[in-house]
């Protein structure tokens, strides 16, 4: 969601007359776009800001606009403590900083600001802003606020724009696409909205993310696999293979569901592939606790696993109720041990791999070779003299790791 927002920021940006320049210190505008979703992010955010003010003392004509999820209510508190921040804004609140660029008397085409467009043939594209869960560890309710979904109409309009500039695969995004749509007049749910994105000339590949256990349904399972474009792969957060802690958490489902659902999917589309997201540590987690995450881990057999260490995060419910008492250094070796169950799993599930036919969509070109990603959301590399940006290879897999696969380009489709 922030490199989208950071997307819609660069391109209001340049609409105003601005150019991206390689480094802080060539800039006369500095936009921070923050996390804070752990304290290790929120520490970034301060050492930045710490390394601009530095900045600001030499240059005090450079501006800087702060923005994302460390922007809390109390802007008035927050200017009082950085004070070379010369514009606070909540994520998304794009009207804030139209109004400072307006104030610099800079030139802003509204309508561009709007859904990220680069030379990629990948695009991101926001649907469902906020979140209305409230589990126990987060903090995006506090930050982003409540759910708002945009539009349907408004949406294919953008990606109609999209795929006239060349856009080929989008990713709709939410903290909960599954809650998409019930905050509009007409109730349309995701599979909705995704039908009428199917029906997008030029558009090729639909991928959307992040699914809740809680909300995800049949219906939507069922409409992915009905539909050509929206592909196999699916994000699916677990957070914790033990029901005691899935109840700390407020995560609103046991493991017995979960369990039904990657069922279900797995039944209506076989080649589906899944990453997940795990925190390991959660406040009183046993190391009983600890292995049902593993053995749901070996159990699933995810494609991709995100790992995170609990931190407290000030206002959240689990910070205000619990103690975060598991030591750290049992927070760093669960994380471990999950790492290299993982490596082991998606290893062999990319060995699988090994001598098929994948279709991938080229993105771009790193350390001399072509990149891009199958359906199923698998990087891989190829080399070719040829310009293959933006187009649809056919690769034959010849090397896998756990991480990405390599292999000789066949043929090019468009
Ligand atoms: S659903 Fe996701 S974004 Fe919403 S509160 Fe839970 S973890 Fe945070």
């Amino acid at each position: 969601m922030n490199k989208a927002e950071s997307l819609q920021i660069a391109r209001c940006l340049r609409s105003s007359g601005y150019q991206a320049v390689s480094s802080f210190e060539r800039a006369d505008l500095i936009v921070l776009n923050t996390c804070v979703v752990r304290q290790s992010a929120e520490d970034k955010v301060l050492g930045t800001l710490g390394l601009l003010k530095g900045l600001k003392e030499k240059r005090p004509l450079l501006s800087i606009l702060t923005t994302g999820c460390f922007v809390n209510s109390n802007i008035e508190g927050l200017k009082k403590r950085f004070p070379q921040v010369n514009l606070f804004f909540k994520p998304g609140n794009y009207s804030k900083l139209i109004d400072w660029l307006q104030k610099q008397g800079l030139p802003v085409a509204e309508q561009e600001i709007t859904f990220p467009i680069s030379n990629s043939p990948c695009a991101l594209v926001p649907i469902i802003q906020g979140c209305n869960n409230f589990c126990s560890y987060c903090i995006v309710p506090y930050r982003r606020g409540r759910e708002a979904s945009y539009p349907v109409e408004k949406i294919l309009r953008e990606v109609r724009e999209m795929t006239h500039q060349g856009v080929k695969e989008i990713t709709l995004l939410g903290q909960n696409v599954d809650s998409y749509g019930h905050d509009l007049p007409e109730k349309p749910e995701l599979a909705d909205l995704l039908a009428r994105l199917n029906d997008v000339d030029g558009l090729e590949r639909i991928r959307f993310l992040t699914n809740h256990p809680k909300d995800m349904n049949l219906r939507l399972i069922e409409t992915m696999a009905s539909l050509p474009k929206v592909c196999e792969h699916l994000e699916l957060p677990f957070q914790a293979g033990d029901d005691d802690i899935l109840q700390a958490m407020r995560r609103g489902y046991t493991i017995a569901r979960y369990r039904e659902l990657i069922h279900s999917i797995r039944g209506i589309i076989p080649n589906v592939s899944l990453s997940t997201d795990v925190i390991v540590g959660f406040p009183g987690e046993t190391e009983k606790q600890f292995e049902r995450t593993l053995s749901l881990l070996e159990e699933v057999g995810f494609d991709v696993v995100h790992i995170a260490a609990y931190s407290p995060r000030p206002d959240t419910i689990a910070w205000r109720k619990y103690k975060d008492d598991v030591p750290t250094e049992t927070k760093k070796r669960r994380f471990a041990t999950i790492e290299e169950l993982q490596t082991r799993i998606a290893g062999e599930i990319n060995a699988q791999l090994h001598g098929r036919m994948a279709e991938i969509l080229v993105e771009g070109k790193k350390r001399g070779k072509w990149y891009g990603r199958t359906r199923n959301n698998k990087l891989v590399f190829f080399q070719s003299d040829a310009d293959q940006q933006g187009k649809m290879v056919k690769v034959e897999i010849d090397r896998t790791s756990p991480w990405a696969l390599q292999g000789q380009p066949k043929y090019t489709i468009i």
